[in-house]
């Protein structure tokens, strides 16, 4: 069994079975004529369900083949011009060969012994990326970051932080130093209506209490700063703290961006801390034409960046930045098996995770190749590509345009003529399942205003016209025949 193990001796092996993994890549990509196969789940099901796992097959070749029955047929092909539906980019090769020498060679990026240079590569993206936020701030703070594996975490963390940074402060009158668990019970985060479940989500890891996440309504898609000055007046009235303000650089669904920095005003007058979940907008950093849209994110005291959303970095890779990197101690625990060395921190000081990928290869080899304004290039096309899109669907008769795309997300509804409103809203999931059976075009579903509407997600610099012409056919083709189905349905007093 031990020939199986990758050592000098093997080292032909391993680039054969690199060779290989790349050339089932490949027959993936060529085969893939519609992103996902129209293999019914309850087949799939059945697939998996047919393996013994206490048969090994005791081949490479073997294995490879029955993991191209079981998943390379059927996975979703993101790269496809006909996936339009959730956050996940192009990705670029470079980061791929990025993958493979970090995954070979293993760094676990924990320890200054276990990963020298990999903790440098490391720190030095994230000194780029803290000056590309350009973060507000006096000379002695110097900001930090760590990479995490996504959105959640790094929001998760950021929370973790602003939280423990409210308690180590004075709390408000009538509080005593030791009553951490009173004062916990009432630390708020204020957020607008379109924030990422991830906030809510991290409210309740971080042991706050169920209705501790405050829910501003928006002006349009947006916080509004008078909404969210009176808010935070209200709970400092209430005798209650707010651990941080959530603003979005870029909503999942709207791709709306807050106005950072008003909002920032707003924080700076109640000394309340500001993160900006840029998960989805972060790549506007790196824009040659629209980093002002992310005007006023360097008055955040934390932000989170997804490198694989905006930035066309495979899964998983994403960072925290702070403004104050001594922020980072709070998460610091120390442990003699880490080998600690005086005056030497370690990666996993500022790190939820002890062994860490180096994922910050992937955005290293990227940024070498293409530089940042390649990157940068590639999601304003995206963003060029979705404002055509939503151009053609506002002056089709058969389309309603809920949205103007703000960012990359083409908000809309099919609507065939005769249609009145609500049918039009019955028909969008139909719609969406539809396709989604069909495997032809892939798209979203969601609901804005309490109203359902589809949605596209563009990430693809390379998406042409034909591809979106294609896409919309299916769409339109569908909500008619759904339409004429239903109206007979109604007709016939099948409904009511
Ligand atoms: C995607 C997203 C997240 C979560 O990021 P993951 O990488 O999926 O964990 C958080 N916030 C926003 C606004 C997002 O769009």
């Amino acid at each position: 069994m031990n020939e199986h193990l990758l050592s000098q001796r093997t080292r032909k092996d391993h680039a054969a079975a690199v060779a290989a993994a790349a050339a089932e890549v490949g027959r993936f990509l060529d085969g893939r004529t519609t992103p996902r196969s129209p293999a019914s789940p309850a087949h799939l099901e059945s697939l998996t369900e047919a393996v013994d796992l206490a048969t090994p097959l005791g081949t490479l070749d073997k294995a490879l083949l029955e993991v191209r029955g079981l998943y390379l047929d059927h996975a979703v092909g993101y790269h496809h011009p006909r996936y339009l539906s959730h956050l996940n980019c192009p990705i670029t090769i470079p980061s791929l060969a990025a993958e493979t020498l970090a995954t070979s060679v293993n760094t676990a990026v924990e320890t200054w012994d276990q990963g020298t240079s990999a903790c440098l590569i490391e720190q030095k993206l994230i000194d780029w990326v803290a000056d590309l936020i350009d973060f507000d701030r006096p000379d002695h703070l110097t900001p930090d970051g760590v990479f995490t594996t996504g959105g959640s975490q790094s929001n998760l963390q950021a929370l973790f932080t602003a939280r423990e940074d409210r308690l180590s402060r004075p709390g408000p009158a009538g509080t005593a130093p030791g009553d951490r668990g009173v004062r916990l019970s009432r630390l708020r985060i204020v957020t607008g209506e379109h924030a990422h479940l991830s906030v809510v989500k991290s409210a309740r890891l971080l042991g706050l209490d169920p209705d501790a996440v405050i829910t501003l309504p928006g002006e349009g898609d947006r916080m509004d700063p008078a909404t969210l000055d009176r808010a935070l007046s209200s709970v400092a009235d209430a005798g209650e703290e707010v651990a941080a303000v959530v603003a979005l650089a870029g909503t999942t669904d709207h791709g709306a961006i807050d106005p950072l920095r008003a909002v920032g005003e707003v924080c700076r007058r109640h000394d309340v801390w500001l993160h900006v979940d840029a998960a989805y907008g972060g790549g506007l950093l790196v824009s040659p034409t629209r980093r002002d849209l992310l005007d006023g994110i360097g008055s955040a005291d934390s932000v989170t960046v997804d490198f694989h959303k905006t930035f066309f970095l495979p899964v998983a890779a994403s960072a925290l930045l702070l403004r104050d990197g001594s922020g980072f101690r709070h998460s610091t625990v120390s442990a003699d098996y880490l080998n600690p060395v005086d005056g030497d921190d370690h990666a996993v000081d500022k790190s939820l995770q002890t062994t860490r990928r180096f994922d910050a290869l992937k955005l290293w080899m990227t940024l070498r190749v293409l530089g940042a304004d390649g990157i940068g290039r590639m999601l304003d096309e995206a963003i060029d590509v979705a404002r055509r899109i939503g151009r053609t669907i506002d002056s089709d008769d058969d389309f309603e345009l809920v949205r103007r795309p703000a960012l990359s997300t083409v908000l809309f509804r099919p609507r065939p003529e005769g249609c009145d409103p609500d049918e039009a809203d019955a028909l969008v999931r139909p719609v969406r399942d539809a396709l989604f059976a069909e495997g032809r075009s892939v798209v979203a579903a969601t609901v804005v205003d309490g109203r359902p509407c589809l949605k596209f997600t563009v990430l693809d610099p390379e998406l042409s016209d034909r591809d979106v012409t294609a896409v919309l056919a299916d769409v339109r083709a569908a909500a008619r025949y759904l339409a004429d189905g239903m109206r007979q349905a109604t007709s016939a007093g099948v409904l009511s």
